[in-house]
């Protein structure tokens, strides 16, 4: 095998431009050209491949790329395939990542009385999750017709084809333009980075372990704020209390200020207005909250 570390993103879709981003942020240089199927990096010895997402968790497990970038929803069905036809699915999700965010839902025509997946006992249901549905059904113990469809499932319905859907959805508003409605979650996804089970050489496993390390680092800083600002020392207490998940601030004196101080702080999460109120009520003043860019250790 290719001495590069190959990785496989969606070409072009939900997940693309997320996932080229977050190599980029990984410090991975790279542009790509619409007409190509690689783009090479040229700081590391990194490859990206773009290809259609369901190819992803089959080149991953088949090792002819090392790792790849997929919903948690195709890999799943793709193990399940594999699975059922008894080949090996030699693959380890190494992180959830922190975009892609969709269900894998039932749906129904808007008057279809639906009580619970029971009644959809017999009928028939377009998918193209057929093996996620399968499991599903049959952890119920339901009987239910196939109707595989690689598109435009949202459509069999009112096209004749199927009595009811199984298909992502994120806002609904798709399945609400087609007359239908959602009545049972059966999977949440979110996008993913993989990794194929086959031995690595040294040098291609400590540069996975580099680029995780900095996915872990670039999704820590997307989820954290960076807060600074000045208070009264008699409510300091009240104040750090207030800051969410900020646990060891820093406190600082301020110049020609003897019962204020300046407080910086990193939080996991997004200060809200309602509690930059609550502060500013507790006497806080300069209260600044920054986009952290990269963190570490
Ligand atoms: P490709 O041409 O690569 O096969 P696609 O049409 O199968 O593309 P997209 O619609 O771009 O795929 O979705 C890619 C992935 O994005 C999905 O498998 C899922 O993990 C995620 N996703 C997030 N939100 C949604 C949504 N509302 N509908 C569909 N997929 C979503
Ligand atoms: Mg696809």
């Amino acid at each position: 095998m290719t001495a590069r570390l190959r990785i496989a993103i969606q070409k072009s879709g939900r997940l693309s431009t997320e996932s080229q981003q977050l190599l980029k942020s990984c410090g991975v240089k790279f542009s790509v050209n619409e007409q190509r199927l690689i783009a090479h990096a040229d700081n590391m010895p990194v490859d990206i491949l773009r290809v259609r997402d369901d190819d992803i968790p089959g080149l991953v497990m088949d090792g002819v790329v090392d790792l790849g970038i997929v919903g948690e929803n195709v890999l799943e069905e793709e193990q399940l395939e594999r699975d059922c036809l008894g080949n090996a699915s030699d693959v380890v999700k190494l992180r959830q990542l922190d975009f892609g965010a969709c269900r894998l839902s039932l749906a129904v025509p808007t008057e279809f009385v639906y009580g619970d997946a029971s009644s959809l006992e017999g009928l028939r249901i377009a998918t193209s999750y057929p093996n996620l549905l399968r499991r599903f059904m049959q952890n119920k113990g339901i009987s239910y017709q196939d109707c595989q469809l690689k598109g435009s499932v949202e459509v069999a319905p009112r096209a004749g084809l199927a009595d009811g859907i199984c298909d992502l959805v994120s806002t609904g508003a798709t399945l609400e333009a087609n007359g239908l409605y959602e009545t049972e979650v059966i999977f949440r996804s979110m996008a993913c980075i993989i990794q194929s089970t086959t031995p690595q050489s040294d040098t291609k496993q400590a540069l996975i372990n580099k680029i995780l390390s900095r996915v872990n680092g670039v999704i820590r800083a997307r989820e954290s704020k960076y807060i600074l600002l000045h208070a009264p020392t008699e409510t300091l207490e009240q104040i750090v209390a207030l800051l969410p998940g900020a646990e060891n601030p820093t406190v600082l004196p301020l110049n020609d200020e003897t019962n204020r101080v300046a407080i910086h702080a990193v939080s996991t999460e997004d200060l809200f207005w309602d509690t930059m109120e609550e502060l500013t009520a507790l006497g806080a003043s300069s209260i600044l909250v920054m986009p952290i860019e990269k963190m570490m250790g």
